[in-house]
Parts: structure tokens; C-alpha cells; sequence
């Protein structure tokens, strides 16, 4: 590691659902900082490995499903015993389910809440378990880094799970921050605001929809995955030493308005 404090040469990053999307845009800008990558998710990363590996870093694909917590232990584990050391965990998996508060469902809110809230946290427990030792052997810092939403900070519409989760990631963010702060781990959130993804592709879609969202981002246009990236390497970094419990709006100005 350089005098560059943006530098991640020598650090192993765990990224959840990096196969596309932010999880991609956020393992490609670890990558270009120097860190080497684990992919983690449902579906194979091969296109992010292949550009993760362009770059002149290693990635490991892990398999894992989320949904349930039953992997998150072989997670840290696999990732360890192939990277030999785990010093950044990006939670970035997530789903959302559209439904009327009225009508939804105990099995939209179970699916929502496990993976983007449960698994988040034994993911944050397992991974802090193994940087303290770091932490004690070599004086290196952790570093987790929570994928929120606006959603964190405002209540939306028809997807009561997704906000109740969401809202989770930003508290959980915090009360990690205040606990693990003295064993040497930042933990931060990030909150996107309108990130062009499959995720959004029909919104991206709809003119109406379009049109009123963009009128309401000072910024004027979608974010890119890659926005993401750069507010992941920040917090990943030794430049954010210092912040902790922090919940990083990239959402063109969105909060602004
Ligand atoms: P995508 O739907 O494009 O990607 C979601 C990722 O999560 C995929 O890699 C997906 O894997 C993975 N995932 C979902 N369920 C599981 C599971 N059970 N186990 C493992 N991996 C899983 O979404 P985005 O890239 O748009 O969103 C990424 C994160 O950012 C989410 O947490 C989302 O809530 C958040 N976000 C997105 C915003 C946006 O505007 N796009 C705005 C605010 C927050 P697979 O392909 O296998 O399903």
C-alpha cells in the first residue's frame, strides 16, 4: 500500500451480488484501486471476474444464496482460504418486492427481509469476526460498506419490506459503527438514489416515470454503476478512517430537493 490513501493494493474485498449492476460497478472500482475481489452471489460473475482480472487483479467466485443465512459462514471461510485474508465487506445483495401495504404478503416480506437485512448482518458478524483478528496481528483496519437506498431516509410507496429493510441497513449501519469502531472496523452505508440497473429498467423505461424522476435529480440524469464504485472506494479506504456510521446519500442531489 502506497502514500496514496485512496490505494487498495493488498486488500481482498468480498462484494455481494457482484455479477451485475452496482455490485459489479462497485467490485470494478475496488479492482482499479488495487484490491483483489471476491464475487459473491446466486449467478456466476464470470463477465465481472474477466474484467476484474483485465485489470491485473485476482477474483474468486463464490456461490452463495442469501436468501437464507445458512452460507454466510462458508462464505468468509471460502473467501479467506482462497484470498488468503478478508479486509473489505461490501453488502450489496438485495430484492424488492411492489405490493399495496394492504395486501402484502408474510412471504414478499420474509424474502425482503432475509436477504437484505438478515444475511447483512450475519454477513457484517462473520466478516468482523475474522478482521479483528487481522486487526490484532497486523494493525490493519476492516471495512464494511452497507448498500442502503433513499429509502433508508424516506418511506416510498408499495414496497413496505424493501423500506423496512432498508431503513435496518441504515440503523444496523450505525449501531455496527459504535461497537466495532474500538476493534478497528469502519462501517458505513452508502444510499443510492436512481442507479441504472436491470433493477430499474422498466422505470428507465416508462417516459412518464422517466421524465418526472429526472426532473427531480439536480444532477439531471441517471447515476452509473460506477458512481457507486467511487463512494465504495472512498469508504473502503484509508482516506475514511475516520467516518464511521456514516450514511453516504449518490443520489444526484435527490435529498437536496
Ligand atoms: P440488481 O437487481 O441489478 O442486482 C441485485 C444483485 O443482488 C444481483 O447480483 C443479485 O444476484 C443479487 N441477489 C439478489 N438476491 C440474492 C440472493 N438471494 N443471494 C445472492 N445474491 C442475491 O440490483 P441493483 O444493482 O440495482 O441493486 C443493488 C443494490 O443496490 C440492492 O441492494 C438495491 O436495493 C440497492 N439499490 C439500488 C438502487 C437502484 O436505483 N438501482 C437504488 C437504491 C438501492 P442474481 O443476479 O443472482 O439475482
Amino acid at each position: 500500500m502506497g502514500a496514496n490513501p485512496f490505494d487498495l493494493t493488498g486488500r481482498t474485498a468480498v462484494v455481494t451480488g457482484a455479477n451485475t449492476g452496482i455490485g459489479q460497478g462497485i467490485a470494478l472500482a475496488l479492482a482499479e484501486a488495487g484490491a483483489d475481489i471476491a464475487a459473491v452471489g446466486r449467478s456466476r460473475a464470470d463477465e465481472t471476474a474477466e474484467k476484474v482480472r483485465a485489470l491485473g487483479r485476482r477474483c474468486e467466485l463464490v456461490s452463495a444464496d442469501l436468501s437464507s443465512i445458512e452460507p454466510v459462514a462458508d462464505v468468509v471461510d471460502t473467501v479467506v482460504d482462497k484470498l488468503g485474508r478478508l479486509d473489505i465487506l461490501v453488502n450489496n445483495a438485495g430484492i424488492i418486492r411492489r405490493e399495496d401495504a394492504l395486501q402484502f404478503s408474510e412471504e414478499d416480506w420474509d424474502a425482503v427481509m432475509d436477504t437484505n437485512l438478515k444475511s447483512l448482518f450475519f454477513l457484517c458478524q462473520a466478516a468482523a469476526r475474522h478482521m479483528t483478528q487481522w486487526a490484532a496481528q497486523e494493525g490493519a483496519r476492516g471495512k464494511i460498506v452497507n448498500i442502503a437506498s433513499m429509502l433508508t431516509f424516506q418511506g416510498g410507496i408499495r414496497v413496505p419490506s424493501y423500506t423496512a429493510s432498508k431503513s435496518g441497513v441504515g440503523g444496523l449501519t450505525k449501531l455496527l459503527a459504535n461497537e466495532w469502531a474500538p476493534l478497528g472496523i469502519n462501517v458505513n452505508a452508502i444510499a443510492p438514489g436512481y442507479i441504472a440497473t436491470n433493477n430499474t429498467a422498466a422505470l428507465q423505461a416508462d417516459e412518464t416515470r422517466n421524465r418526472q424522476i429526472l426532473e427531480r435529480i439536480p444532477e439531471q440524469r441517471w447515476g452509473d454503476p460506477a458512481d457507486i464504485g467511487g463512494a465504495a472506494v472512498f469508504l473502503a479506504s484509508r482516506a475514511a478512517d475516520y467516518v464511521q456510521g456514516h450514511i453516504l446519500a449518490v443520489d444526484g442531489g435527490w435529498l437536496a430537493r
